[in-house]
């Protein structure tokens, strides 16, 4: 089976012989593709809409993994019994979509050794929520395909961590050349590791995220209220932050 490159990248990452749960899996195309490239050993496809659910079943069927991926309906991690699986992946969702998803099950992440995340906004509120729940982030990447762009976030429980990279400093305040300090703050936005290494898809980003404000800015200043104005101003120094980083980054790669 032919995954499109950002489900690939996803499944580049999940250590051969895990046990897989997919959670949001519409069509179960990753468990499948998990299963049948013999990465993973069984894989577990959660859905919690009829539709998606029923298509997992059929695509599960038609591959003949019906023994080794289960396909079940249920809303979250709700679907998976603890200690089930090393692995768990969730894609194609908000980064708070994800993070809630997380939080309602956080009992289930208890001998869980990995997960692959891709939020397709709200990255930030991803790496939040790693980082408020003691999992480091151990690798990130971004891909564009079709037109739009995707993050993919990579991360293990600090407990497993202890001696490599920890959280503390994956966000410790760095200073690029130029003197520009990169707050904790803007290391969650950017994201730690995208940042050390941007690639032409990551400036891409950027400069639509800068597009972006400027269309608040402009809907803002035809506000009356007060409060306007204060927003607007914070827009621009973000504008400006995002603006002096990109140029940095160009700078360093000459
Ligand atoms: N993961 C696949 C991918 O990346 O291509 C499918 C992404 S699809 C856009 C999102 C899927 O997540 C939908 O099929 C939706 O029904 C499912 N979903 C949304 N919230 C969920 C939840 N709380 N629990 C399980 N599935 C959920």
């Amino acid at each position: 089976m032919k995954l499109s490159n950002r489900l690939q990248l996803i499944l580049d990452h999940i250590p051969h012989g895990s046990r897989l749960a997919d959670i949001g899996s519409d069509h179960a195309l990753l468990p499948t593709a998990a299963v049948e490239s013999g990465t993973c050993v069984s894989a577990i496809a959660g859905e919690v809409n009829t539709g998606p659910f029923q298509a997992a079943v059929k695509q599960v069927k038609e591959s003949g993994l019906t023994q080794t991926v289960a396909v079940r309906l249920g809303d979250g991690l709700e679907v998976l019994k603890p200690g089930e699986v090393d692995v768990i992946t969730i894609s194609g969702m908000g980064g708070g979509l994800i993070a809630s998803i997380l939080d309602r099950g956080v009992e289930k992440l208890s001998g869980v050794s990995r997960l692959v995340l891709q939020p397709n906004v709200g990255e930030d509120i991803l790496r939040r929520w790693l980082l408020a729940h003691q999992w480091v982030l151990i690798n990130e990447h971004i891909l564009e395909e079709d037109g739009k762009i995707y993050e993919v976030l990579i991360a293990e429980p600090e407990e497993l961590r202890e001696l490599e990279i920890s959280n503390e400093t994956l966000y410790k305040e760095r200073v690029l050349d130029g003197g520009i300090v990169l707050t904790t703050e803007w290391l969650l936005r950017f994201g730690p590791y995208l940042i050390q290494r941007p690639t032409s898809v990551f400036h891409a980003k950027w400069k639509t995220e800068i597009q972006k404000l400027n269309g608040i800015l402009q809907s803002l200043s035809k506000s009356e209220q007060v409060s306007a104005e204060e927003k607007s101003e914070s827009i621009r120094t973000d504008i400006k932050l995002i603006e002096e980083v990109l140029i940095c980054l160009l700078k360093d790669k000459q």
